[in-house]
Parts: C-alpha cells; sequence; structure tokens
C-alpha cells in the first residue's frame, strides 16, 4: 500500500484541487477564495513523497513481480467478498456499486497476470506500464474502501443514525463507482497493450 499512500493518492490531489480552482473559476485562479494555494501546495506532493514513477516502479518490481503476484491476488480476493457483501446487503447503490467494483478487479487482474507473465523475459514491457498500474491500483483500493464504507453507512442509516451524514457516505461511494472506477478499463488497455510505444521513439529524437 506504501506506493499507492504516496504515489496514487498524491496524484489524485493534482486532479482534486485543480477541480477546486475550475469550481471557483476566474475566483479561483486569483488569491481570494484560497483554492490556488491548495493546488500550489499539493503540486510539490508527488515530487518529495518519492516521485510517481519511482512509487510506480516499486510497486510494479518489489510489491507485484517479486512474489508472484501472490499479495496482489489476495487483495483482489478480498475486494472479491466486499462484491459478495453488496450484492447480499442488496438495494440499487449497492448493486450498482458491486458492478463497477467488480469490473475494477478484473482489470487490476489482468494488469496483475500480464506483470507476472512478463516480467522476467520481458521488464521494459511491464515497467512502460507502471503508472497506469499505479493508478489503477490505486483507483480499485480507494473504491474497495468507498464500497466498505457504503455498506457500513446503509447499516447505520437502518438504525436512523446520522441520516444525512450517512445518505452523502452513500451518495460519494456510488459517484466513484460509476465514475471514477471505469477508468481502471483504460488503465488495463494501455499496461496490456501500450508498451511498445512507450519506448518506440529512440533516445536521439529526444
Ligand atoms: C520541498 C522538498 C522537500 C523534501 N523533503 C524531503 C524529506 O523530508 N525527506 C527526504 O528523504 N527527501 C525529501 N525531499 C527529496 C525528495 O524525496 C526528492 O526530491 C524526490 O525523491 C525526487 O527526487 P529528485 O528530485 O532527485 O528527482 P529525480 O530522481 O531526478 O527524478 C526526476 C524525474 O525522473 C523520473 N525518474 C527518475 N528515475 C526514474 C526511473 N528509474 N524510472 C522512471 N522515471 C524515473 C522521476 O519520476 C521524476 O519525474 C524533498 C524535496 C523537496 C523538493
Amino acid at each position: 500500500m506504501v506506493p499507492l499512500v504516496q504515489g496514487y493518492s498524491t496524484e489524485m490531489s493534482q486532479e482534486v484541487t485543480s477541480l477546486g480552482v475550475q469550481v471557483h473559476g476566474g475566483m479561483g485562479f486569483i488569491e481570494e477564495t484560497g483554492a490556488a494555494q491548495y493546488y500550489r501546495d499539493a503540486r510539490i506532493l508527488t515530487i518529495y513523497e518519492g516521485t510517481t514513477a519511482i512509487q510506480a516502479n516499486d510497486l510494479v518490481g518489489r510489491k507485484t513481480a517479486r512474489d508472484g503476484g501472490q499479495q496482489a491476488l489476495a487483495l483482489a480476493a478480498r475486494i472479491e467478498v466486499t462484491e459478495r457483501e453488496l450484492r447480499e446487503q442488496g438495494g440499487d447503490n449497492a448493486q450498482a456499486t458491486a458492478q463497477c467494483l467488480g469490473a475494477a478487479r478484473k482489470a487490476f487482474v489482468d494488469a496483475v497476470e500480464f506483470i507476472v507473465a512478463q516480467s522476467k523475459t520481458n521488464p521494459n514491457a511491464v515497467y512502460a506500464g507502471s503508472v497506469p498500474y499505479l493508478m489503477l491500483a490505486g483507483n480499485l483500493m480507494a473504491g474497495w474502501q468507498l464500497s466498505r464504507a457504503l455498506l457500513a453507512a446503509e447499516k447505520q442509516l437502518a438504525t436512523g443514525n446520522e441520516a444525512a451524514f450517512m445518505q452523502a457516505k452513500i451518495a460519494v461511494a456510488r459517484f466513484y463507482a460509476e465514475h471514477i472506477l471505469p477508468r481502471t478499463a483504460s488503465l488495463r488497455e494501455a499496461i496490456v497493450h501500450g508498451a511498445d510505444s512507450v519506448t518506440a521513439l529512440a533516445l536521439e529524437a529526444f
């Protein structure tokens, strides 16, 4: 999880704080709202937490390929348990979230299998997709935790405890599942099919 915390979270902070500026429009870009300050402060995070590519290389090499994908696949199995719990819990929000989580988990498993299969014979192809793999794994793990939050929030809601807060938790989890988790499909494509174009240009071309 360390590369995901330091790499994925910090990459997402760029997107979130950039959107914060966008939401405030011109007022966001100038200094009055404070939104630009968050964006500027976030910009260093992907560098001083260890750069994204270095975190991604660690995730591919030491955290995934070294044990033949065992830990990664064990996490996927735990995610599958959450999918089952969502389906058993029932209700539109849980069902929709289970479906998106399942698709994202499958994309992750495909990426892990690609990495394990290619890491010895074709390491360049594996490392070419390291940042997309970091983002895929991070997206999935975040979606998994939000799914668990949805499960907990629905149980609390049934008791009438802090209803508005619980409804917000559920809505955020479903939004993430339907709008952010599907990114894993395109990241999977980039990882599994995109290696050649990364290394296509000769060094002299730079
Ligand atoms: C304000 C600030 C505070 C800091 N505080 C701390 C601190 O408290 N503790 C600490 O230990 N360090 C700290 N650092 C150092 C920080 O950890 C490094 O800046 C960081 O690890 C990046 O190293 P670098 O700047 O030498 O970049 P480089 O390693 O030169 O990387 C440059 C670029 O090349 C890419 N790259 C490099 N190698 C590879 C590779 N093998 N494969 C693919 N891409 C690669 C990188 O991803 C990056 O985009 C701080 C830095 C700053 C700017």
